[in-house]
């Protein structure tokens, strides 16, 4: 092994090689990889995507009020401004709209294969390339991976009992089935979290009887929402400079916010005040508040926005059910209590398999060494983007980059300007590959994870955030600019260059 980045003296010019390289997925993370190689004239990359179209979990999660809770002049890539955002938060069609003229405008359908899933990706460490082997039994081989599938992709159902006995509709609220009518009928609601709140208040109208099941409340605070006037969008297409300026104060202020998920912070407080009033305002019922406050400190789970759940709780035909469920039969569900709540649909709120990052996807690097063995007690990489024995393989949205304050799509770019920067460095025909060295690994994570302990995610509550032995593999520590800082540049110092 030869340490050829940090060689004295002035670089000589040197032919360099073209990298193949392999993007997994066109969600914002894939999307954003691509075009920064566009940008850079690099045309060698291809982009694998299992569904027929591009979108990830904005394609996905098309469930009625389906909407992003990070204000959209943030939640939008910084060098691909929208100046005419319909509105502070916007839904889901205006969002994947956003993500197709992007698509469109950098030309990178011609690189995508669609209905391409991966299944395994193996590193040939004689030959310095990745092996990918598709669903399909194609080959694709590539001297780089970068893994776009992010955190949330792949929907949890729990396990319950009798459920195969159950002869209504069932469906994941990220898998929506559009042809089921909802109106007039019992539907029973699974789970309470971020996409539970935005689709509730749209079918509890329709419904006969909306049931929620809930196992935790959540804190629930005002959303400061409402659509951009016309003379506000006048004024970001004449002035573009004006949508950085309201890009930067929305990014400052949410900067602001991670204090809330400092334990025992002031901040947090406010939080657990601005979501105790909204719901002393709307719900009178001394004994549904009771069921819809939370019994842990604001942050812990994620803080969810809305200004129509409370309405909708206190609504007659809506119940919430904290009884644990415990079976299912053909027309109803059964809770712990004894009690038979009759039930045509069900609806799984239940999120992601948040904590089994990359799987089902075989990843296999040096020395056969399997990713999901690496990450048998919980996942965790380099900087959240890469894994020691893993040479050349980059993942965006990875381990503890997850944020609960501010825009995951600030996280992103800060792992591709970093990526680029690696990639420059592997165009050296001198560089086989770069492999980040497990003492540099397990030292950011030990810091990491101290660091995690003065939030309130460490805390007592559960949460899609840590693993079942209560260890944080997905939310970033801090402040987004101290993880800005740290990725303005790689420290090749950190990797095993290998020629
Ligand atoms: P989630 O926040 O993980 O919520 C899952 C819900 O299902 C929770 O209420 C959970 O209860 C409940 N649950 C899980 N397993 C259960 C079981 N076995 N029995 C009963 N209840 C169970 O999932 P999500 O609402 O889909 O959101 C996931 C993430 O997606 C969010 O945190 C967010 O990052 C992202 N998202 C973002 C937006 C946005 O606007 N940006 C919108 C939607 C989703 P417990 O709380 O007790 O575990």
């Amino acid at each position: 092994m030869d340490d050829f980045l940090s060689e004295p003296g002035p670089r000589k010019a040197v032919p360099q090689k073209q990298l193949q390289i392999a993007i997994l997925g066109t969600g914002m993370g894939g999307l954003c990889m691509a075009i920064q190689l566009r940008r850079a004239g690099i045309d060698s990359f291809v982009i694998l995507e299992k569904e027929a179209d591009i979108g990830g979990t904005w394609r996905d999660n098309v469930y009625p009020g389906s909407g992003c809770d990070v204000p959209s002049h943030l939640y939008s890539f910084s060098f691909e401004p929208k100046l005419d955002w319909s509105r502070k938060f916007a839904l889901q069609p205006e969002i994947l709209d956003y993500m197709q003229h992007v698509t469109r405008k950098y030309g990178l359908r011609p690189f995508i294969r669609f209905n391409t899933e991966v299944e395994e990706a193996r590193f040939d460490e004689a030959a310095g390339l990745w092996r990918i082997r598709t669903k399909a039994g194609d080959e694709i081989t590539a001297n780089v991976v970068v893994s776009g599938t992010g955190q949330l992709n792949r929907p949890f159902y729990p396990t319950l009992q009798g459920v195969e006995n159950f002869a209504g509709k069932a469906f994941h609220s990220a898998r929506w089935d559009k042809s089921v009518d909802l109106a007039g009928k019992n539907v029973a609601v699974i789970g309470n979290g971020a996409s539970a709140i935005q689709f509730v208040p749209e079918i509890a109208p329709k419904a006969k009887k909306l049931s929620i099941f809930q196992r935790s409340a959540n804190w629930i605070v005002p959303k400061a929402d409402r659509p951009y006037t016309e003379r506000e969008k006048e004024m970001f297409r004449r002035f573009p400079f004006l949508v950085k300026l309201h890009r930067l104060q929305i990014y400052l202020m949410l900067e602001l916010n991670y204090l809330a998920f400092v334990r025992g912070s002031f901040f947090g407080k406010l939080f657990e005040k601005a979501g105790t009033n909204a719901m002393e305002e709307h719900v009178k019922d001394a004994e549904l508040r009771k069921k819809l406050t939370p019994d842990y400190p604001a942050g812990c789970k994620r803080i969810l926005l809305s200004n129509d759940w409370f309405p909708t709780m206190a609504r007659k035909n809506v119940a919430v059910e904290t009884n644990h469920i415990a079976k299912v039969t053909s027309d109803a569900i059964v809770t712990e209590d004894g009690v038979s709540h009759p039930t045509d649909v069900i609806i799984y709120a239940t999120g992601f398999e948040a904590t089994h990052l990359l799987a089902p996807m075989k990843i296999v690097g040096r020395n056969n060494l399997d990713l999901n063995t690496v990450w048998a007690h919980g996942a965790e990489a380099h900087r959240g983007i890469a894994v020691a024995g893993f040479p050349n393989f980059f993942m965006l949205y990875g381990p503890n980059t997850n944020l609960g304050h501010n825009s995951i799509i600030f996280m992103i770019e800060c792992q591709v300007n970093y990526i680029m920067q690696c990639l420059e460095a592997l165009k050296s025909p001198k560089v086989r590959y770069i492999d980040v060295k497990k003492s540099a690994e397990d030292e950011y994570n030990r810091d990491l994870q101290a660091d995690m302990q003065k939030t309130v995610w460490a805390a007592g509550c559960s949460s899609w955030y840590k693993t079942a032995d209560g260890k944080v593999t997905n939310n970033w520590s801090s402040f987004t600019m101290k993880y800005w800082w740290q990725m303005r540049h790689p420290d090749f110092g950190e990797y095993a260059v290998v020629g």
